[in-house]
């Protein structure tokens, strides 16, 4: 009999995937784990009821969240990927010929061996390239103590549900700001802004009280089912977003890059623009957090400048 193998993600209702065959599903000590074929999307990974990527549609997320930070910046060396387990985000990292060095750190080293064993072509050959260094650690210690620093930190993280909550936590974001060197970006991945809106206002709320610039982007995965999917964008380096497609063109012939599927200059530029519900809830997001610096201005009594930069945050 057929096996369906359904997200459980929701609690009023439910997709189910057909599992023509369980290539492997194991308990980790972290997360349940479970890898398998699909017809329509090829081979699957879900981790705790939540499906993590398809071989077919992986490359969109994958895409979005290692070239949209990586092509906005001049000459990016070292990179950190926080989670990102399957190996799809550094496997784009490292396209980009800059980058010296490109640290994962991923909690749960299972998901590295079964993806290697069962799903090979979404990392390709990213663990055997010189310029990876792996640690297994939760990202969370990992940002807090590191001494390393980075000019981009993208975080790869599942839900916030079992090891990845801790992830989409204030004390975690600032410890990733911690990771950066001055002007560097943080990338994070925020969930589908329509299911769960409370996530995007609350991570752009705590980014926008650590970083002078923040700026929610969106993708659309087919097999993230609610809609858009969205990323957020945070960095003290405000002129990141003002490249326009034609600057980024020249990056990505000069980095010799090509044959990506999703990204493109344009894709990358509209990918900013956000709906209305969503925008005025991230403005929502932003004005609260200016209202939390101004009440902690009341207790810290900042300088004139810093009091000036808050007011301008969200004109920038
Ligand atoms: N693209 C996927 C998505 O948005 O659903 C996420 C992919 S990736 C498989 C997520 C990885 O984060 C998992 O392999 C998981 O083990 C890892 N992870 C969860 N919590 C972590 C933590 N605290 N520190 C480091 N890695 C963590």
């Amino acid at each position: 009999m057929t096996r369906w193998i359904e997200e459980t993600l929701h609690p009023h209702w439910r997709v189910g995937l057909e599992a023509s065959r369980v290539l492997h599903e194991a308990g980790t000590g972290h997360q349940h784990l479970v890898i398998f074929a699909n017809p329509t999307w090829g081979t699957v990974l879900m981790l705790d009821g939540v499906c993590q990527l398809t071989t077919n549609d992986e490359f969109v997320y994958h895409e979005m969240m290692a070239h949209v930070p990586l092509m906005a910046l001049e000459k990016p060396k070292r990179v950190l990927v926080i989670g990102g387990g399957d190996g799809g985000v550094l496997r784009e990292v490292l396209k980009h010929p800059s980058v010296t060095k490109a640290v994962l750190c991923e909690i749960d080293r299972t998901v590295i061996d079964a993806v290697l064993a069962h799903m090979p072509e979404v990392p390709g050959k990213a663990f055997e390239d010189q310029r990876t260094e792996v640690v297994i650690a939760d990202g969370q210690k990992y940002v807090a103590e590191t001494d390393e620093r980075f000019d981009a930190v993208m975080v790869d993280s599942s839900e916030p549900i079992g090891p990845s909550a801790a992830l989409h936590a204030r004390e975690f974001l600032a410890g990733c700001k911690r990771a950066l060197k001055p002007g560097g970006v943080l990338v994070t991945q925020n969930g589908l802004p329509f299911l769960f809106p409370e996530r995007l206002h609350g991570t752009t709320a705590a980014l926008a009280s650590l970083f002078k610039r923040v700026s929610p982007y969106l993708c659309v995965q087919p097999s993230y089912f609610g809609g858009p999917f969205a990323l957020n964008w945070a960095s003290d380096d405000k002129h990141l977003l003002k490249l326009d497609a034609k600057d980024l063109e020249k990056r990505r012939r000069k980095r010799g890059i090509d044959e990506l599927k999703c990204w493109t200059p344009e894709v990358h530029v509209a990918a900013f623009a956000l709906p209305a519900y969503m925008q005025s809830l991230v403005d929502g997001a932003i004005a609260h957090a200016e209202c939390d610096d101004e009440q902690s201005a009341k207790v810290e009594a900042p300088s004139d400048e810093a009091k000036t930069r808050t007011k301008t945050k969200q004109r920038e």
